[in-house]
């Protein structure tokens, strides 16, 4: 049921109002002056306060004003009631209503004002609702739940910049099933996408809380991992390869007991540390994809189902990114590492 809070000083006006609103079939709650329809206000959050401007303690405008001013209560929408002669002075708090009534009011326009007010105010909720629930949707992805890339490309540059800030390593790992395409081709493409959520939550189980995951499209998935160095990225990198070899997927429409099993191949780079000044962050989180990329083709083509780990500087990584070539790291510098 939908609550009205009626704030009005006098007992006459405000038992009409209680009278009509009930048998509309609203819950009243009732304040006598503005002290007690502000507390009334931050303690029952209710859907509607119809507010008298002329109360002892604090006026209608004023609670109006401190109830704007509160988070918790701002939205409760507001009704101001008047006397006819003082409508000119309600120019000034307008703004802070979506109607006023003046007195004396007839009763069924105070019904249908409160009618108005309430369905606004619901259509208001769920415009919110859906804007909330469009947002969501528009950086996920709808297969696995995780982020899409659109949703990773934001908690990228985030995390580097946060990376700069606290002096930490950031690693990225990108990941690509190997012989993805057999799957799709032996069992078609729903068991396909049953694999493809099955190694989502491989990701998630090998990674920890503060990592980023996030499925890029098609088979290929990234790994965002704040704070974590050489040793730390090769250790989740080898936990995803390990745990999706030791995947059992059963296929759902086989009586046979049918599996699937599968391997996956992985690119991975980390930047020990970002300078304070210096590089266009904004190229960052491009050189290292095409960094990791490189690392990825190279597992592929060594034999797939391994990842292949490199580490760079923050300029190698931005003039990568920059689309800019790049000097050859001096010898022994910048080896790529393999694991698995
Ligand atoms: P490689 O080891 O070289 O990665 O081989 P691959 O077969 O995995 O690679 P390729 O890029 O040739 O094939 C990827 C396949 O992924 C092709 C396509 O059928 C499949 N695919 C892409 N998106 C989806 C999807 O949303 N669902 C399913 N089931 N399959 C998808
Ligand atoms: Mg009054
Ligand atoms: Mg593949
Ligand atoms: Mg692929």
């Amino acid at each position: 049921m939908d609550r009205v809070l009626v704030a009005e000083d006098s007992p006459e006006i405000s038992k009409l109002m209680e009278l009509t609103l009930r048998m509309e079939g609203y819950e009243i709650m009732q304040a006598f002056d503005g002290i007690q329809a502000l507390a009334l206000a931050n303690a029952h959050r209710p859907d509607l306060i119809l507010l008298d401007v002329m109360m002892p303690g604090l006026t209608g405008f004023e609670v109006a004003r401190q109830l704007k001013a509160n988070p918790e209560t701002a939205d409760i929408p507001l009704i101001f009631v008047t006397a006819k002669h003082e409508v000119d002075a309600l120019v000034e708090g307008l703004e802070l209503a979506v109607d006023y009534i003046s007195k004396p009011f007839a009763v069924p326009e105070l019904a249908a004002r409160v009618r108005a007010a309430m369905r606004m105010r619901k259509l208001q909720e769920d415009l919110k609702a859906s804007n909330e629930q469009l947002s969501k949707l528009a950086v996920t992805d709808a297969l696995t739940g995780l982020s899409n890339r659109r949703g990773f490309k934001e908690q990228f540059d985030d995390e580097l910049w946060r990376a700069r800030r606290f002096g930490h390593a950031i690693g990225f790992a990108l990941f690509d099933l190997d012989r993805f395409k057999a799957v799709n081709d032996t069992w078609g493409h729903p068991q396909g996408d049953v694999v493809l959520q099955k190694f989502g939550e491989v990701l998630l189980k090998s990674s920890r809380r503060v990592d980023k995951v996030a499925r890029f499209g098609g088979e290929e998935f990234a790994v965002l991992l704040p704070a974590t160095d050489e040793s730390g990225v090769s250790v989740v990198c080898e936990k995803v390869r390990s745990a999706t070899e030791d995947l059992v997927i059963p296929i759902s429409s086989s009586s046979t007991g049918e599996i699937i099993r599968l391997t996956v191949s992985g690119g991975a780079v980390i930047l020990p540390h970002i300078e304070e000044s210096g590089v266009e962050m904004a190229h960052l989180a491009t050189g290292l994809f095409e960094l990791a990329d490189r690392c990825l083709y190279q597992a592929k083509t060594g034999g797939r189902n391994r990842i292949i780990t490199r580490t760079c500087t923050d300029v190698e990584a931005a003039q990568i990114g920059a689309g800019l070539p790049v000097a050859p790291a001096p010898s022994g510098a910048g080896e790529d590492g393999e694991l698995a």
